[in-house]
């Protein structure tokens, strides 16, 4: 056991093999590495001597036992870190880092790979019965990052966290996904972190890629793209109903990875993901029922037909505030209509895009139909992964949910190649309580859709405008409901309101606070940051604030706040409660509160928005268009509109072969 200590600082490569039934073997199956042994059946273990590499006698047995489990392996790490000292392990040890390209909870279809440090694989009792397939020796080294990085992984990894509060852990990939394969090495071998904003702490390493990775899946998405148009709808809607399936299987292993890497509160990344399923479940209906026309023609030599057809490959670019949900709103449609995709999601929430690709591979979505790309888009160079989705000319539509500032940035880069654009941009909501509303229902929905994922929606209510009247009873009644929000980590039972997404988003809603209050605005709850204990106090947290006597020249009037914020204006006519919600340069969504019908249409008829909400804030549905005006888009998601955005028209004129003279 001696041999076992940390101090021979001894590591290993684990790397699990794919069933062969699996797609994706080849790139395991011929990686060619050195010191590669292939036992997909355990009895191809005794080909394989870690003893004769140099690796300790009982180690070299422990790897070679076709008994232990890659799932242990896991465990053991996790039992290393927690209890050191029970095995004897320096607590200044390097930190076990464990690679993770799907580990799933059986031998079948499971990949796995991983640097672990030996002394942990003879540590501790092993668990459940499935073979090691592939195990690679490096020697010694005092450390891990070096022995990734020699192993080719660059340290791509995910936290012990995230291993833990996920039980399917096939669904963390450290991957980008291009042509029905894993990436986890981008082109360059850089990297990027994905940080859980509750405590700030590092959950996964992902690969950092950029143009050549984005051209293989283009050209993926590209290659596959006239088998899977060509599929009857009726087969494309199959997988489509698979795929939603399986997320709803496993909405408890998404819900996780969410809250950890967005921080929303699990009620509501649930909420995320039944409303994300239900679009492709919508979808996977919508896709038979795409019908062209046939028209009546002004002559009798001629028939006219209007056809409806796929656009082609499709470039997603989607955001971190709805990791999933702004996904399947392009994703589905997209499939449904024939297209192919290359996603980009947002390098913030690249864990539940990935997750849903394994959903959808599993699925039985053909290679190439979905590919993601991860990386920093914004990196000032020609070469990031939004720029080759905007100027490829293969690319025939941009979906992009996002900030208006980067909306603005891609359609003119879209003008170039002129392509096919829907954008979902930011918003900057108003809510208007008339003086005959019912106050406790306008409270209510006030405080729901101001502090929905604390603040950070696109559709959250921004500005309140409330009449005079009732302005000291709306002003009570938000103040009291407020007050009863808990904050913290969002995967704690109780908890309402997450963490903000960066230090960044923190200090802007500070910014805005103190902007108000310097101006005049009375401070009636909030105001600060709360006090948390550790880990928490590394978090991102802001208490929801509500503040009265809120003006024009305040940021919060002018500016998309995107946090837990809510500045209540006053107003004394309909038509300045009209003129103050319209004057923003956004129109994306706006609410307002009364019982009068005739005001209800007026006010409706005249509100610069593309989505109204009348007595009512949830207006999120897949059967309704989504999306907005002015600064705040081009194009509908959702619903029939937003399925005509992956269908060209073409209009095909049959003529007869006779004259009608
Ligand atoms: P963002 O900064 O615009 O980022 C959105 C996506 O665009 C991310 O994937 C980001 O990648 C990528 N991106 C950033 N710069 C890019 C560039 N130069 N070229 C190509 N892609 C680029 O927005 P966000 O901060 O994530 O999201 C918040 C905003 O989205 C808010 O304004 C909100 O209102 C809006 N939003 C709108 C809707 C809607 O339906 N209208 C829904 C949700 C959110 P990286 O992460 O890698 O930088």
């Amino acid at each position: 056991m001696h041999s076992l200590r940390v101090g021979t600082a001894l590591t290993a490569v684990l790397t699990r093999g794919v069933d062969a039934c699996c797609r994706g073997a080849s790139a395991y199956g011929a990686s060619g590495l050195p010191n590669v042994i292939n036992n997909e059946s355990s009895s191809s273990a005794t080909a394989y001597h870690p003893a004769a590499d140099g690796c300790p006698e009982t180690l070299a047995t422990r790897i070679s036992d076709p008994t232990t489990s890659s799932s242990s392996l896991v465990a053991l790490v996790e039992y290393v870190k927690r209890f050191p000292t029970q095995l004897g392990v320096p607590t200044a040890s390097p930190q076990p880092l464990v690679g993770h390209r799907g580990l799933g909870p059986s031998s079948v279809g499971c990949r796995f790979e991983g640097v672990l440090p030996l002394w942990s694989l003879g540590a501790a009792p092993l668990m459940s019965p499935v073979s090691v397939s592939h195990v690679r020796h490096l020697g010694t080294t005092t450390n891990l990052d070096e022995a990734a990085q020699a192993a080719g992984l660059n340290k791509v990894a995910v936290s012990a966290d995230v291993l833990s509060r996920v039980k399917d852990h096939g669904l963390l990939h450290t991957a980008g996904f291009i042509g029905g394969k894993w990436a986890d090495v981008a082109s360059d071998k850089s990297t990027f972190e994905v940080r859980n904003p509750a405590t700030g702490a590092v959950i996964a390493t992902m690969p950092r890629m950029r143009a050549d990775e984005t051209r293989a899946a283009i050209a993926a998405a590209h290659a596959v793209l006239p088998q899977w148009r060509l599929r009857p709808a009726k087969e494309r809607a199959a997988v489509l109903r698979r795929w939603h399936d399986l997320i709803q299987e496993h909405k408890a292993d998404i819900a996780a990875i969410m809250t950890l890497e967005c921080g929303k509160p699990t009620a509501e990344a649930l909420g995320e993901i039944a409303s994300g399923a239900a679009s492709v479940d919508w979808f996977a209906g919508e896709a038979v029922r795409v019908c062209g026309d046939v028209l009546e023609p002004p002559t009798r030599d001629r028939r006219m037909l209007v056809l409806k057809q796929p656009v082609g490959v499709v470039g997603a670019i989607t955001p971190w505030n709805f990791p999933m949900s702004m996904i399947t709103r392009k994703v589905a449609p997209a499939l449904a209509a024939g297209c192919t995709v290359v996603l980009k999601p947002a390098e913030l929430t690249p864990l539940t895009a990935v997750a849903l690709a394994e959903l959808a591979e599993r699925a039985g979505l053909p290679d190439g139909c979905l590919n993601i790309v991860m990386g920093d888009a914004a990196a000032i160079d020609m070469f990031y992964t939004g720029h080759e989705l905007v100027s490829s000319d293969t690319v025939r539509k941009l979906g992009f949910t996002g900030s208006t500032a980067v909306g603005r940035l891609l359609a003119s880069g879209a003008g170039n190649t002129v392509k096919r654009i829907s954008l979902e941009l930011g918003g900057n909501a108003p809510v208007i309580v008339f003086e005959d509303a019912d106050v406790e229902l306008a409270a209510k929905g006030i405080v729901a859709s101001a502090l929905r994922n604390a603040g950070q929606t696109c559709i959250c209510a921004n500005r309140v405008f409330v009449h005079d009247k009732v302005y000291g009873k709306v002003a009570e009644a938000v103040t009291s409901l407020t007050a009863k929000l808990k904050v913290g980590d969002g995967s704690e039972t109780g908890v309402t309101i997450g963490p903000l997404i960066t230090p960044a988003a923190l200090e802007k809603v500070t910014g805005h606070v103190a902007d108000a209050v310097s101006k005049g605005a009375k401070l009636l709850f909030g105001g600060a940051k709360p006090e948390l204990p550790q880990p928490l106090a590394g978090g991102n947290f802001f208490v929801p604030t509500v503040i009265a006597e809120a003006t024009i020249d305040m940021r919060c009037f002018k500016e998309e706040t995107f946090g837990p914020l809510i500045p209540l204006f006053r107003f004394q006519s309909d038509e300045e409660a009209v003129l103050l919600a319209n004057t923003t340069e956004y129109g994306l969504a706006a609410y307002f509160y009364t019982r009068d019908l005739a005001r209800a249409w007026r006010v409706a008829e005249e509100l610069e928005f593309g989505m109204i909400g009348l007595n009512e804030v949830a207006i999120t549905s897949e059967v309704a268009p989504f999306g907005g005006v002015k600064a705040s888009g081009l194009g509908r998601e959702q619903s029939k509109y937003g399925l005509a955005e992956f269908l060209d028209i073409k209009y095909v004129c049959m003529g007869l072969g006779y004259s009608t003279a």
